[in-house]
């Protein structure tokens, strides 16, 4: 029974306030708090109407520390679950360590004027975390956060080592726009148009932004083109895999997603420095996402399903040799939507959130310092994805990738 406090109110906390609520007996008081209360409110109304549980809501700029150390204060959680955006990381863990209490996020921290999201900032708060004998863990969304658990289940159950690792993060979903994205559209952008970067032979290798291109098979999809790019977890999967020859994240786009973000990338609209317009300075990617549809409107209109998992080789535990497994997970969106009223980009997100929170809580996962998912025991939080509407499924291949 703990009190918990979420930070942001757009599809991602949306899920995972609904699915705490869905589990009165680790979180007994709900609070939420963003920067507009509106959106607290509207997410507390659809909690009280599908689960009767009551959500307190209140109005926040998490990156005032001194007034959100007020608020937690006030409020008084075991644990604040950070569900605003990466920009806001450093000063949601100031307020925790001034506050006392312990932190979790989805994200890692990025500055708004670079797109460059790095563990580096995060893990320099790691003295600070133990000595105020707190825990702050990093990344427990879907990708980084299932992932990396998926890796480590496979390390614990299946493999000695891994030697390759693929992540496949595949969204067969249609949501009948001609351009939209199914998470924050800045985030999103800034992500997709950073330059690729994998984990080879002990370091990273820079290659331009969406080069790389596989065609691949997904099942409850079907034949997708995925996109080699960088992402978090290779930079923590890269520390934790000490082992790892090769680690790679993929994605897929459809043709006309990447016609679109050429076109935008062409005309000067994906910049993220600020440009002088009618004597104003505004960023351009800035006001792209204001004119792009909201995430959290695609969902009454999205059908199809994502299917994200991870494809390891390595040396197997039981002495058979060399041995490659995909493990995965496949989630509808109509069904995420009829669940919690959000598409499965937000479900698939916001569940793991809810489920990192409940390690936390129930001392399943615990510690004094600040922690990658790699570093826990992926046992617990993988019973609780089967149980919470996530349910995965781990396959033998017949030998490593092809591409
Ligand atoms: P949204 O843009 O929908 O929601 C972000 C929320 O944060 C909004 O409610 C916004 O407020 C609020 N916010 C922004 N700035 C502040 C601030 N200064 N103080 C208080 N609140 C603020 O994003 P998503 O829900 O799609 O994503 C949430 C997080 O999840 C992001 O960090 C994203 O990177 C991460 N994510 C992680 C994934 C994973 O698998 N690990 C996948 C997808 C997302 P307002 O409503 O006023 O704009």
């Amino acid at each position: 029974m703990s009190k918990v406090l979420v930070i942001g109110a757009g599809g991602v906390s949306s899920v995972c306030v609904h699915k705490m609520a869905m589990n009165p007996g680790i979180f007994s008081e709900i609070h939420l708090a963003s920067r507009t209360r509106a959106k607290c409110d509207a997410i507390a109304a659809s909690v009280k109407e599908r689960t009767g549980q009551t959500v307190s809501t209140y109005e926040i700029d998490a990156e005032e520390v001194p007034a959100l150390t007020r608020l937690i204060q006030e409020i008084g959680p075991k644990l604040v679950v950070n569900l605003a955006l990466p920009y806001q990381d450093l000063p949601i863990m100031d307020a925790c360590l001034a506050a006392g209490v312990d932190y979790l996020d989805t994200a890692n921290y990025e500055p708004k004027d670079e797109a460059k999201f790095e563990y580096k900032w995060q893990w320099a708060y790691q003295d600070r975390f133990k000595q105020a004998g707190l825990m702050a863990l990093l990344g427990s969304g879907f990708d980084p956060g299932v992932t990396s658990v998926f890796a480590m289940w496979l390390k614990k159950h299946k493999l000695k080592t891994i030697r390759q690792l693929d992540i496949l993060d595949c969204n067969g979903g249609d949501h009948g726009q001609a351009f939209a994205t199914n998470f924050n559209p800045e985030i999103n952008i800034r992500e997709v148009t950073a330059p690729a970067r994998h984990w080879e032979n002990g370091q990273f290798v820079e290659t331009p932004a969406m080069a790389k291109k596989v065609a691949f098979d997904f099942e409850a999809v079907g034949p997708k083109n995925m996109y080699m790019m960088y992402h978090e977890e290779l930079e923590s999967l890269a520390k934790f895999l000490p082992e790892l020859e090769r680690g790679r994240f993929w994605m897929t786009f459809g043709d006309a997603y990447i016609t679109h973000l050429t076109v935008l990338q062409n005309v000067g609209m994906t910049r993220i420095d600020p440009v002088l317009y009618q004597g104003k300075e505004i960023v351009p990617l800035q006001f792209l996402a204001a004119v792009l549809p909201k995430p959290e409107t695609l969902g009454p209109t999205t059908k199809g399903k994502t299917n994200i998992g991870d494809i390891a080789t390595g040396e197997a535990l039981d002495g058979s040799g060399e041995k490659t497994f995909y493990i995965y997970n496949i989630c509808d969106h109509e069904d995420a939507y009829a669940e919690t009223g959000n598409q499965a980009i937000s479900y698939t997100t916001g569940v793991p959130a809810m489920i990192g929170a409940a390690m936390m809580l129930t001392g399943a996962w615990k510690g004094e310092g600040v922690f990658n998912m790699e570093e826990m025991d992926p046992d617990p939080f993988m019973a609780m994805l089967n149980t919470q509407g996530l349910p995965w499924q781990v396959k033998e291949l017949a030998g490593p990738v092809d591409f």
